[in-house]
């Protein structure tokens, strides 16, 4: 991923020390943690904390604001480490998630864990305030969704359009798991995210509304294929879309505390 120099703070390419951070802690964990899960390149993206869509979300219980979460927030550092190519197609065939995706998403968080403490390492060698975000563990049952949503901080910083049962489809695919990051450097923005840089800015309610109509069309709860109704064990797909309540009650069963359809995720890969 390319990222924009910035020299305003110290006069050294912050985010390009941010990605090694990135990097510095994937490799820790291979090294010291003695999981099985090995993960791709990473991909980093960051997002303001003064941006309208986060004041959307929070209005609309989406999610939580990232000042809510951490009140001397500027920006969001958000990563995601994508499961590699053997991970992936375990995953194809027909039937429950493979036991090398499930086995992935609980090494995740022992990889996120390494990689929060490296960034933060990174950022206060700058002498800069930060934040871990949880790794989720604060799941909304009623929402079907985490309280600090890291796949909404991923949209709102440009890193990809939401997928099937609400996954983010980055530059690497939909399949891994992301981190963030919360610091008080102000560090801009990479792209333009579509949404939030249209007119309907500041948290309206059109706003809303659009925002709505978006994740209701990208994350299929309107209309589903068959190869999606055939791919789903927890038979939460219809032809009138994803059931997210019927989808967390099958990923209850995977695992009960955190019923995230990334430890499914079959239908990510449908058309
Ligand atoms: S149960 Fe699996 S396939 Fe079905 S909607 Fe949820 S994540 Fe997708």
């Amino acid at each position: 991923m390319t990222y924009k120099n910035i020299t305003n703070l110290t006069g050294i390419d912050i985010k390009a020390r941010l990605y090694e951070a990135v990097k510095r802690g994937v490799k820790v964990y291979e090294e010291e943690c003695g999981r099985q899960t090995r993960f791709g390149e990473p991909v980093i993206a960051y997002a303001n904390t003064s941006e309208p869509i986060f004041d959307m979300f929070w209005d609309n219980s989406f999610c939580k604001h990232p000042r809510k979460v951490y009140n001397a927030s500027r920006a969001v550092i958000v990563y995601f480490l994508p499961y590699t190519d053997d991970v992936v197609e375990s995953n194809k065939t027909a039937g429950g998630p493979s036991k090398q995706w499930v086995q992935a998403y609980h090494d995740s968080t022992w990889a996120i864990m390494k990689v929060h403490a490296s960034l933060q390492e990174e950022l206060s060698r700058f002498g800069r305030l930060s934040s871990i975000c949880n790794t989720p563990n604060d799941w909304n049952f009623s929402h079907c969704g985490p309280e600090w949503n890291y796949k909404m901080a991923a949209y709102a910083a440009g890193m990809g359009d939401f997928g099937p049962a609400g996954c983010i489809m980055t530059s690497a695919g939909p399949a891994g798991r992301f981190g963030a990051i919360l610091t008080d450097v102000n560090l801009v923005p990479d792209r333009d995210f579509g949404f939030a840089n249209t007119e309907s800015r500041g948290g309206t309610p059109e706003m809303y509304e659009e925002f709505k109509k978006y994740m209701k069309d990208a994350c299929y709860e309107a209309e589903c294929s068959d190869e999606m109704i055939a791919a789903c064990p927890g038979g939460a797909i219809s032809k009138e879309g994803i059931d997210r309540k019927a989808c967390q009650e099958y990923c209850k069963t995977i695992f009960k505390h955190v019923p995230t359809p990334d430890l499914c995720g079959k239908c990510y890969f449908c058309k």
